[in-house]
């Protein structure tokens, strides 16, 4: 399964805390993550995560135009709520673009938590 993992500064200590208590089950995946999340995860963890531009600098269109691609199957995008982002239309087409193709996507801490529950349980099919 391909999982994409995001965070906004403020949401990173979230992102990495879920990465060190999920890791059994990430790493039996293919990991994608824009780059200063995947950056910062890979060093708590030591899971190899394929990192792609920060965020602010296209990585979100990087994961949207997977996702666009129907080439991502999971995706958990810890955003900030309460801060400005520069790169907010950016971050709108991404989660746009995930109801578009139903690809799913936690947006905060407890929902991530439930999906990767679920995977770890194997609840969740690949939709392809
Ligand atoms: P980053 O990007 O992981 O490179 O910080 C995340 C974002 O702000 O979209």
């Amino acid at each position: 399964m391909k999982i994409a993992l995001i965070a906004h500064d403020k949401k990173k200590p979230e992102m990495i805390a879920l990465a060190v208590k999920y890791k059994d089950c990430l790493e039996k995946n293919e990991l994608y993550a824009t780059g200063t999340t995947g950056k910062l995860v890979g060093q708590a963890t030591g899971l190899n995560i394929k990192c792609l531009k920060s965020g602010p600098l296209g990585g979100d269109q990087q994961i949207g135009s997977m996702i666009a691609d129907s080439d991502l199957d999971l995706v958990i995008f810890l955003r900030d709520p309460l801060t400005a982002q520069p790169h907010e239309p950016d971050v709108n087409a991404l989660l746009r673009l995930c109801d578009v193709t139903q690809t799913p996507l936690a947006t905060n801490l407890k929902s991530a938590e439930i999906m990767l529950s679920a995977l770890r349980n194997n609840e969740i099919e690949v939709k392809k």
